[in-house]
């Protein structure tokens, strides 16, 4: 069972579900629309769901005007996450990563109209990543990314801008927070607790 322990972008708004739609030549829509904060805004901050290996860190096929554009794709203990249409990449494949680390920014690149996350959640090791499953553009272990989103929980940044504000902590302990990756519920909870 996939278990995020951060969502992927600080926006929740899904502008284009998982399942069968017909598109660019395609009957299947993989994976889940993620609109931007600011809608139509490039950059916000993509964040890895869980801790893993990144497998992936390219432009599609070397050429960002096809498909995913820029994206990558992360291999986590027990499933695969996917992250498409990004503008900028922040990480390299072979790298590790932690949940809630920064790997990119939301972009437009490949076949996008307009700033979004195309997001994917894989069931399966890397090796079965890219096994096609029936239909044209569906891939036989993508599952619905939407009911693993976790809910009500403030986003990344703005858990820290609460935590930062109020000044208990040292700036030593603030920096720490800024830039050590934690899990989004854990952080939630801590800017809640300390309003
Ligand atoms: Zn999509």
């Amino acid at each position: 069972m996939a278990t995020l322990r951060c969502n992927p972008t600080n926006s929740v708004r899904q502008t284009s579900p998982y399942g069968p739609r017909n598109y660019a030549g395609l009957e299947f829509h993989p994976g889940m629309d993620i609109g931007a904060t600011v809608p139509g805004k490039e950059g916000d901050n993509l964040y890895a769901v869980a801790d893993g290996t990144v497998r992936v860190s390219k432009a599609n096929a070397g050429n960002p005007a096809t498909g995913y554009g820029y994206y990558i794709v992360i291999e986590h203990s027990n499933y695969c996450s996917l992250y498409g249409h990004m503008q900028r990449l922040e990480v390299k494949e072979g790298q590790k990563v932690k949940a809630g680390e920064v790997i990119g920014h939301m972009g437009n690149t490949g076949l996008s109209s307009g700033a979004h996350l195309h997001f994917e959640i894989r069931d399966c090791n890397y090796a079965k990543f890219w096994e096609k499953g029936t239909l044209k553009g569906e891939y036989k272990y993508a599952i619905d990314p939407q009911p693993l989103l976790l809910k009500n929980v403030l986003s990344i940044t703005e858990a820290l801008n609460i935590i930062k504000k109020k000044r208990i902590y040292d700036n030593d302990t603030i920096e720490f927070m800024l830039t050590h990756p934690w899990p989004q519920n854990f952080l939630d909870k801590f800017a809640k607790n300390i309003k």
